[in-house]
């Protein structure tokens, strides 16, 4: 006989677990995971930064309400999960304004030479530093979700892929794995697999683009002084930050895939490594070790939260492009409000579901036109 929960949450990286942590206690909840263990895909492969300055208003909105949510978090706990670290932008004095926004103020070349010493001057005109920004011990913070949730009496089930989900009265019911689900809402978490997972659900899809992002940790001859910013190029060709004695490094790319398990392509992280020794004085020696993970996002790269237009019970939680981090405790808090607020069907099928706050609005109630 299938399980019966209030709601079932598909996907069990930071989107799904923060969710599931942030509605413990207040309904009966499981949440299903296709892999053998959590955050394998691209929730263990960020750069684990959260950046204010960083996307689109509604973004930077959710970023500052997550940090103010990890930040009343850090104080319970013993290690905290938020460190503070800056956001240094460098570049062409056009692409660092075009970049530049909202919290990130204007800083001279020489200023930035302070920051960080181990850039070459003369390879950039401006910058743009953001001091609000912090590092995110991101393990911690999923490790901490997880327990939440599951001291309060959330089911997780790894190894659990669902195949099948189909409308069953007012509710929905689910195989996942071997095992059978009834619940009255579906939350889709699957990331890069968000559309897949509509389309196995009979729900028309988002049309949202997974994008390959590959990063890698580098040995070098000069490493950073422990309280340096990140440092990223307005052109989008890379980014570096400390990660003790060595460096975190990215090309930046943005280029479209499949959901998959993606994996670097030969050649990337050795021109970024060519490249970075030419504008910095790092001197990478040696590459540890290199991934590459995917940053889904709608049509107009913007996070998807709120229930389908179409499909009662099918909620969105996905499309978190290169800000799943920084927006996951807001987006939680928000789709926990609306979830219970549109437990019985009632509010979903109105449209009207949820706390009508701006952020809302923006993240679901006028967002079905964004399908392509
Ligand atoms: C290199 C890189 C650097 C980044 N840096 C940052 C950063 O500094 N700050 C920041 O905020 N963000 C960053 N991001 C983005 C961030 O990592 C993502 O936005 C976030 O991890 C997405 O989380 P998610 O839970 O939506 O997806 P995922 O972590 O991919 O989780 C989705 C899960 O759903 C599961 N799933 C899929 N289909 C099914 C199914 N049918 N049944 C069951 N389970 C299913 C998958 O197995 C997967 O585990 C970065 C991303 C990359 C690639």
């Amino acid at each position: 006989m299938a399980a019966h929960y209030d709601v079932l949450i598909v996907g069990g990286g930071i989107a799904g677990l923060s969710l599931a942590s942030a509605l413990a206690g207040k309904c009966s909840v499981a949440l299903v995971e296709a892999e053998q263990e959590l955050a394998y895909h691209t929730s263990s492969r960020s750069a684990r930064q959260f950046i204010p300055s960083y996307g689109p208003p509604v973004v930077q909105e959710l970023t500052v309400r997550t940090l103010e949510l990890l930040a009343a978090r850090d104080a319970e706990l013993s290690e905290p999960i938020l460190t503070p670290r800056s956001f240094m932008l460098i570049g062409a004095e056009e692409d660092v304004a075009a970049e530049a926004s909202g919290l990130m103020r204007s800083i001279t070349p020489a200023e930035a030479l302070e920051l960080c010493p181990a850039l070459v001057p003369g390879t950039f005109q401006a910058a743009g530093l953001d001091e609000g920004s912090f590092g995110c011990n991101a393990p911690l913070l999923l490790a901490d979700h997880r327990q939440r949730a599951e001291t309060a009496g959330v089911d997780i089930i790894t190894g659990a892929k669902v195949h099948t989900a189909q409308r069953l009265g007012s509710g929905w019911q689910v195989g996942a794995g071997t095992e059978g689900f009834q619940a009255g809402v579906v939350v889709n978490a699957a990331g890069a697999w968000a559309d897949e997972l509509a389309v196995i659900s009979g729900v028309e899809k988002l049309g949202l683009q997974p994008y390959r992002r590959t990063a890698a940790i580098a040995a070098v001859d000069h490493p950073l002084p422990e309280h340096s910013p990140m440092v990223a190029a307005a052109d989008n060709s890379f980014y570096f930050r400390r990660d003790g004695d060595d460096v975190l490094i990215s090309p930046s790319e943005s280029e479209p895939s499949g959901p998959e398990d993606a994996r670097p392509r030969p050649g990337d992280i050795e021109r970024l490594v060519d490249r970075l020794n030419q504008v910095t004085t790092l001197g990478i020696t040696e590459v540890r070790r290199a991934w590459t993970g995917l940053r889904t996002e709608a049509a107009d790269g913007v996070p998807v939260a709120g229930f389908d237009a179409e499909a009662p019970g099918f909620y969105w939680l996905a499309g978190q492009g290169g800000y799943g981090f920084q927006t996951s405790s807001a987006m939680a808090e928000l789709a926990a409000a609306q979830i219970l607020a549109g437990q019985a069907g009632a509010a979903a099928a109105s449209g009207t579901a949820g706390p009508e706050s701006r952020t809302a609005q923006a993240l679901a109630a006028t967002r079905w036109s964004v399908r392509r």
